[in-house]
């Protein structure tokens, strides 16, 4: 294999590591900081980083996997492996950075740094595409450009490498110039600067100036004046510069842009003659993207022809999984971007995440690894299929073909996508996860096809990678130690099922909460294995409740005494959790039952007390927040007399999302998000940190002209005075999109523009008033979106966020997401 590797002393005497002893022998290769992504152990290092969490609470996990290397902070944790390497240095993830700089600085070959607010990612994509024929090109996985992601991606480099392209992205002040040692680029490119992450900053040019120390010391530097306004070209870096622009004079000077038919034909001026390029984009950030790859690839000297002739085969960058139903109860996950070792080791992961179905099958094209024989490559490929535990194999093309004898799974092979389709009727997938992975020429597209059931055309696109985030938000907003409950009750508040629970449970929710015992068993049945609070255990569930394992919630005396008296006397101490009445008055203990309730608790051995809540009547409203206080004191007074009462702890939790950063002090042992999860917090006063996570899209199935006398709709109460444009949508009341957004009151995006409704929802579909607005049949219609938000839609109608989302119906289709 081309990777390079070092011995454990070598790394730890770059690294100062304290008072170093080997304990184990290794040569490693791989660098961890997620014990979740381990693939070789006896060659990685893990990196216990402090990030959401502190990286040295998985140093277990990643141990028992059989990582026997750590780089720490902590001395305490060497103790507990005493036949483990630790590393001990003042700053891991500083001591990453080392190693990649070092690293880097080992290789004599270009390399090509790409930053700006957007774009980074698909011109590095693209450069990729464009340049794979002359180099033998090392990259960024999908869009690692962070403080970690960066020196990830640089350690990749070897040996046999001709051309590096890494993007660099910053959050922070300040944190540009340490990417730039690790990166040590020879060529820099800026792509678009916008609004993107200003927080961190205090100025526009500010930001513009941090980020352009990246390109200190750039033999080539490609950029645009329109994005580097009020800086003196002296200031800017490149020996040599190259710039484009749609306005003012520059290398490549573009004059027009012309779409044709989803392609965008481009002419300019490049060195006093007229030249073109066709892109098979035609939005304006493809085309700004392509304008970008063309101006680096001329100023790489390649020629006009041949700049237009690789342009024109540029594929689409869509790094997004997505997990939708399949046939025969199958999940079915789509992943037919690219097909790389790194983007397959994601994929993979994504695959292992799903408890749903016990069987996990791969269907895998011929992958094309610059730099790598068959051997090798199919080797590594098997001990990842090894490592992530799938079950079975379905191999197209020739390569993998040839290299059949070398995977230990149940596998077949055919020779291409056709072969394959044509025994398709023959073969019978049944209640398993199927990844579907293929390089772009294969067509992949058409077995996923195949796999899923169709999609009617208004679908919940929703964005796992967000749902992720927003937890990690809520985690670093928490005191150290304090657990969180993620409520996923009303199908994740309308997200979906299973599909959000094991992400939670990858993440290391502690608990998950539901309403009512049915959810429970789904996700059970899913393999969910988190602790689950029900919220309503009905008595006739009481069976179902304690089948699955589930942990009811108890409210007052009789719901007590009817699960005590069902439980088998021979049943000891069976988790429940205790619901207290401080304000909210809907249910709940309150201070006069508990001499009734605590002797039960004290002398019933049957029941176990593992938590005690209650919940907040008005945590975002500021108005409120005496109550709050009050809630929490009555809370906290109650909860002592029932720890005093028991004699041993349990955990207490009364804040859901608003409270955890409007009141910390009440964030207890335990938290409980609900809505934040999904993206949104009346709490906040900027959803900034929080990320969108549910889209609603529709389509148009059919548009009018109406004239000034016409009417549209039921009951006749839409009318255009002037006459114009409508489009009918495929969304109604029945779809969870009320009829109060009726006559004007709601409004989508059509075209990226405001429709308003005209005329009544009705029960399928509605109609929207798009005069004025370029459309066509077929076209997609945003409902909601990071743009027009659930927060915009609740206000249209006068409810609350949380009715918007819980009310979309079950049978608009959830697909998923995931980077
Ligand atoms: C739904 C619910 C929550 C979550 O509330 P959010 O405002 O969505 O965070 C917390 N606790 C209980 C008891 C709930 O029913």
């Amino acid at each position: 294999m081309s990777e390079s590797s070092y011995t454990i002393q070598q790394i730890a005497e770059r690294l100062n590591a304290e008072s170093f002893e080997v304990k184990h022998d290794t040569l490693i290769n791989t660098l961890l900081i997620d014990s979740r992504s381990v693939v070789s152990p006896g060659t990685s290092l893990f990196f216990a980083i402090e990030a959401h969490r502190d990286g040295h609470e998985f140093i277990g996990d990643a141990y028992n996997t059989g990582v026997r290397s750590f780089v720490i902070s902590n001395a305490s944790y060497r103790d507990v492996f005493p036949d483990a390497n630790f590393l001990l240095v003042p700053d891991v993830l500083l001591a990453l950075q080392q190693l990649a700089a070092d690293h880097r600085g080992k290789f004599d070959l270009d390399v090509v740094a790409i930053t700006g607010s957007n774009g980074k990612t698909v011109v590095k994509e693209w450069l990729y595409q464009l340049l794979a024929a002359d180099f033998n090109i090392v990259r960024s996985p999908k869009s690692f450009n962070s403080q970690i992601g960066v020196p990830l991606s640089v350690w990749q480099l070897s040996a046999d490498h001709t051309l590096g392209i890494f993007e660099a992205g910053i959050s922070k002040s300040d944190e540009m110039e340490q990417l730039a040692t690790i990166i040590q680029p020879t060529i820099g490119i800026l792509t678009n600067i916008g609004e993107a992450h200003a927080e961190g900053f205090s100025s526009a040019g500010k930001k513009l100036l941090e980020k352009l120390k990246l390109f200190t010391g750039v033999k080539l530097f490609v950029y645009s004046p329109d994005y580097t306004g009020g800086i003196a070209l002296k200031d800017l870096p490149g020996e040599r510069r190259f710039s484009w622009s749609t306005t003012v004079k520059a290398d490549l000077e573009i004059l027009f842009v012309e779409p044709i038919k989803g392609r965008s034909y481009i002419r300019a001026r490049y060195k006093s003659e007229e030249i073109e390029c066709l892109i098979p984009f035609s939005d304006r950030a493809s085309v700004e993207n392509g304008i970008i790859c063309w101006a680096t690839l001329l100023a790489l000297d390649y020629t006009p022809q041949e700049a237009d002739l690789r342009l024109e085969k540029l594929t689409s960058v869509n790094m997004r999984l997505t997990l939708k139903n399949g046939i025969n109860q199958c999940s079915v996950i789509d992943d037919s971007y690219s097909a790389d070792i790194s983007s397959l080791a994601i994929a993979l992961d994504f695959l292992r995440l799903q408890n749903q179905h016990v069987l996990r099958t791969l269907i895998l094209s011929d992958l094309y690894e610059t730099g790598k024989n068959d051997k090798d490559l199919y080797a590594e490929i098997a001990s990842l299929l090894k490592q992530k535990q799938v079950n079975r194999l379905i191999g197209i093309g020739p390569h993998i073909s040839e290299s059949a004898g070398i995977f230990e799974l149940e596998s077949t092979f055919y020779e291409s996508t056709q072969a394959f389709l044509e025994n398709f009727p023959a073969m019978h997938f049944n209640n398993e996860t199927i990844l579907v992975k293929g390089a772009r020429r294969f067509e992949f597209e058409r077995i996923s096809k195949l796999l899923t059931q169709k999609i009617h055309d208004t679908v919940m696109e929703i964005d796992l990678n967000a749902l992720a985030n927003n937890l990690k938000f809520y985690q670093s907003k928490l005191k150290p130690g304090v657990k969180v409950m993620a409520m996923v009750k009303a199908f994740s508040y309308g997200s979906g099922s299973f599909e959000i629970a094991n992400l939670l449970q990858y993440h290391k929710a502690d608990y998950l909460a539901v309403a009512y015992a049915d959810e429970g068993i789904s996700l059970r049945k899913a393999g969910i294995t988190l602790p689950i609070m029900v919220m309503s255990p009905e008595p006739s569930a009481f069976e179902a409740i304690v089948k699955h394992k589930l942990e009811p919630e108890l409210y007052n005396m009789d719901i007590l005494k009817a699960f005590v008296d069902f439980l088998p006397d021979t049943q000891f101490s069976y988790p429940v959790h205790l619901k207290i009445d401080t304000g909210m008055h809907r249910l709940g203990f309150e201070e006069p039952d508990l001499p009734d309730l605590l002797p039960v608790l004290r002398l019933e051995e049957k029941i176990k007390v593992v938590s005690a809540f209650s919940h907040l009547a008005a945590s975002e409203d500021a108005r409120h927040d005496e109550f709050t206080t009050y809630q929490l004191d009555r809370f906290l007074a109650i909860v002592k007399q029932v720890r005093a009462e028991l004699g041993y702890d349990f955990i207490r939790h009364i804040s859901n999302t608003s409270a955890i950063t409007r009141h910390p002090e009440a964030q207890l042992d335990m938290v409980r998000i609900g809505i934040g999860l999904y993206g949104f917090d009346s709490g906040l006063k900027s959803n900034a940190g929080l990320h969108t996570v549910g889209v609603l899209k529709t389509t148009i199935t059919q548009i009018k002209t109406i004239g000034p006398l016409e009417t549209v709709g039921y009951g006749r109460r839409g009318v255009l005075p002037e006459g114009g444009t409508i489009a009918t949508v495929k969304i109604g009341y029945a779809d969870g999109y009320r009829r109060s957004f009726g006559n004007g009151v709601g409004r989508m995006l059509v075209s990226g523009k405001p429709a308003p409704t005209i005329g009544s929802i009705a029960m399928d579909m509605c109609m929207l008033d798009i005069t004025g607005i370029e459309a066509k049949t077929g076209d997609e219609v945003i409902v909601f979106n990071d743009q027009l938000t659930i927060g915009d839609l609740a206000d249209q109608i006068g409810t609350i966020p949380y009715e918007i989302l819980t009310n979309i119906s079950q049978r608009v289709k959830r697909v998923y997401f995931y980077e």
